[in-house]
């Protein structure tokens, strides 16, 4: 699959469903590059894009920015999720939506800032 970044391919961004539904904001890209950069460990894409049909059959539970293409939950490889929320968090005070997962980290690029545990 071809790379669209550096570090990503479109295919790490895909539906779980199979549809092929991977329309990732060339944004977010950029910004998981930005965390590439500075934990210098792999960042794993737990769920990128999903597709109205995925999330109809999910129970709705995705629904949100990735619908649009322009979130991602996320692992960085070595690195405690809490540490990529307060990386997140310092680094883009006034912007973005940032949720803290158990075990990934959801980054979002909504216009203001927004922030929660789930
Ligand atoms: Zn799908």
């Amino acid at each position: 699959m071809k790379a669209i970044s550096p570090h990503f391919s479109r295919h790490d961004f895909s539906c779980p469903c199979g549809c092929g539904f991977a329309d990732v904001s060339i944004e977010l890209v950029a910004l998981l590059e930005a965390v590439f950069e500075h934990f210098q460990q792999p960042v794993v894409i737990q769920r990128g894009c999903i597709c109205t049909h995925y999330n109809k059959a999910c129970g709705g539970e995705y629904a949100s920015q990735h619908l649009l293409g322009t979130a991602a939950d996320i692992t960085v490889e070595n690195i405690p999720p809490d540490s990529v929320a307060n990386y997140l968090e310092a680094t883009y005070p006034q912007q973005y939506g940032i949720g803290r997962g158990d075990a990934w980290t959801h980054i979002d690029m909504r216009i203001s800032a927004a922030r929660w545990r789930e």
